[in-house]
């Protein structure tokens, strides 16, 4: 099997490979984000550059460094700015970011990159680096870029088995069932099953408020309960993200 993270290779290596097998290379975004009292700070990255390792097995692909700093924290899908540890990026940072890669990996010769997100808020700032990176290159520009949040490809089918009881819809999923079950079946040495919370989902009024108001996010940082993490679900929903994406990612360079 070829060697599946970038940074591990030579230059010479990496060369040879990307003129030899075209391969598609990953890019996983993160954020650096409290996560509750059981998951640890990087946990939308260390999500994202698993899933990208597997999907890249599949496809014989390569996974590049994880951009690990995320677009700020929101009350509803993050907790928000005020906790301590979360560590986020102004928008036009993070857009300069994917904007580098996007002109950076272009220049190598590649022609296939794909942005495997794990952070909610990133998502805008990402189709904006990538839209001014290939505005950048110009139309003679060989690289197309396809751009994913993780938990899409979940099936309806794996998320009723998952949530027993209703599926409290993605933005509530911070540092519940999903993420945590993914670490337990990733990293389960940086999970604290012992300091998981059990508090009822949050409840947040349809509008936000600037500056943003602490007592909207319960004091934990978790969004809904994450009572009933396995690491079983987490390997099955792993799986299904690999399987998935590695099949999108055949569809979308045709
Ligand atoms: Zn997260
Ligand atoms: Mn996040």
């Amino acid at each position: 099997m070829n060697p599946i993270w970038m940074n591990q290779l030579s230059w010479i290596d990496y060369e040879a490979r990307i003129q030899r097998d075209h391969p598609t290379v990953f890019l996983p975004i993160g954020a650096l984000e409290q996560h509750g009292p059981h998951l640890p700070l990087g946990t939308d990255g260390l999500l994202s550059a698993a899933v990208a390792f597997d999907t890249a097995r599949l496809v014989d692909g390569l996974v590049a460094p994880t951009l690990s700093y995320g677009y700020k924290s929101q009350p509803k899908c993050g907790g928000g700015q005020h906790f301590c540890g979360t560590t986020s990026v102004d928008a036009a940072t993070l857009i300069g970011s994917v904007r580098d890669a996007v002109r950076e990996f272009a220049r190598h010769g590649l022609t296939q990159l794909v942005l495997v997100n794990g952070h909610y808020e990133n998502q805008w700032f990402l189709i904006e680096g990538i839209d001014l990176g290939l505005r950048d290159l110009g139309a003679d520009c060989k690289l197309k870029v396809m751009r994913l949040e993780y938990w899409d490809f979940l099936t309806e089918a794996t998320l009723a088995d998952v949530f027993p009881n209703g599926f409290p819809g993605f933005a509530l999923e911070h540092a519940a069932v999903i993420e945590t079950s993914m670490m337990l079946h990733y990293h389960p040495n940086l999970v604290r099953t012992d300091l998981i919370p059990d508090e009822p989902p949050a409840d947040f009024p349809p509008y936000d408020v600037y500056p943003t108001k602490k007592n909207w996010v319960p004091l934990s940082g978790v969004l809904s309960s994450a009572k009933g993490s396995t690491a079983e679900k987490g390997a099955v929903m792993a799986k299904e993200l690999a399987t998935r994406m590695a099949a999108a990612v055949a569809d979308a360079f045709i």
